[in-house]
């Protein structure tokens, strides 16, 4: 229960990800004060079987492979499907993944799914006196560095920075055992299924629109978004928000704005319902022109815009519609 469970990850050329390196190196440090076993676990097509020189030089216990045709091309949905076997075969106290967009995706996906929390971009990480792992990491735009437990859900999940530790403290003795699992039992068509449709059919990225609409904490229930998507649809704009909907889990991650979010420069942005609080406006310098409507004459978002509309959401956004969809019966006309 104090093991520590490095997740490689495959790199270009056919080779390790330098990464993987990283992660192996934490896991092996960190397994010495938890009093446990370091492992890797490998997730990778079958091209795998030529990265078994570097797996085997990595100091740890035992690397455990998952090889599938499946794993060709990343998708969360199923590699975490791999990840969440070995976590439930090894129970490790601690996963560390590192942070590169694929293992950005990952961690979340895999955490979500085991109940547990997961602290991205960590810089350092040390084992405490009581075994908990301390998660260090930049917060508040980088202005202090959080350390962040995870006390009671297992594992304790991070996602480490490139860079955060390369220089082992212990000398590397022994070879690595290389254990091959079946992944053919593996649930993994439902998440291929999801990742083929989304090749053929490829998502917009709303944040490239020249004109935009954000929606935010000031829309009441997750069916008013479709009135907004509407308008947005209507005005062939991008449609995007502020974290508050996104920790809903009423939009997706990829369309928030702001500084854990995207960073946006359309023509216009319209904003419905956003207060403007400083990391949302991290994300919006680049907008050339900003629409604001919101019930608070007082909200940080009127100092910026070029247009603050102070009113309620509900009795403008139907307006607009009416608007653009005048507009557009004049047009075909
Ligand atoms: C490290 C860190 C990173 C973060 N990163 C981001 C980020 O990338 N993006 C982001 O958005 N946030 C981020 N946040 C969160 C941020 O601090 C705010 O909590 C968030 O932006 C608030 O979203 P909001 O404006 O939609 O909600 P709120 O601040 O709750 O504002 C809702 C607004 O809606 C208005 N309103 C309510 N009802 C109506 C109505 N009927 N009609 C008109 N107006 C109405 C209210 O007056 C209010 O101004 C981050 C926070 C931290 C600590």
């Amino acid at each position: 229960m104090n093991d520590i469970l490095a997740c490689l990850q495959k790199g270009p050329e056919g080779r390790l990800h330098p990464i993987s390196f990283q992660t192996a190196c934490q896991a092996r440090d960190l397994s010495l004060s938890s009093g446990g076993e370091a492992f890797g676990v490998l997730i990778a097509d079958e091209s795998s079987p030529s990265l078994d020189g570097e797996l085997s030089a990595l100091g740890l216990s035992c690397v455990f492979v998952y090889e599938h045709q499946a794993f060709s091309i990343f998708d969360e949905t199923i590699y975490s499907e791999a990840l969440l076997d070995i976590i439930e075969f090894l129970s490790p106290s601690a996963v560390l993944i590192g942070a590169t967009p694929e293992g950005r995706a990952l961690a979340p996906s895999a955490a979500v799914k085991l109940k547990t929390g997961v602290t991205a971009d960590c810089t350092a990480l040390r084992i405490d006196s009581v075994g908990i792992l301390v998660q260090t990491r930049p917060a508040f735009g980088g202005n202090v560095m959080a350390d962040i437990i995870t006390p009671y859900a297992r594992p304790q999940m991070a996602t480490v920075r490139m860079g955060a530790t390369l220089i082992p403290s212990q000398p590397i003795n022994g070879k690595t055992r290389i254990l091959r699992r079946d992944a053919s039992r593996l649930k993994l068509f439902s998440g291929l299924a999801k990742s083929l449709l989304t090749a053929l059919e490829p998502e917009e990225d709303e944040s490239q629109k020249r004109v935009i609409v954000a929606v935010g904490a000031g829309v009441r229930e997750k069916n008013d978004l479709e009135m907004f998507k509407r308008l947005a649809n209507l005005a062939k704009a991008g449609f995007m928000c502020s974290r508050a909907l996104v920790e809903r889990g009423w939009m997706p991650q990829g369309k928030q704005i702001g500084l854990s979010g995207k960073a946006v420069s359309p023509d216009l942005l319209i904003t419905f319902g956003i207060s403007g609080s400083v990391q949302f406006q991290a994300g919006i310098k680049g907008a050339a022109k900003i629409a604001s409507v919101n019930s608070d004459e007082g909200a940080p978002i009127f100092r910026i815009a070029d247009a603050p509309l102070a009113g309620d959401i509900y009795e403008i956004a139907p307006l607009v519609i009416a608007a653009l969809e005048a507009a557009a019966s004049k047009r075909r006309s």
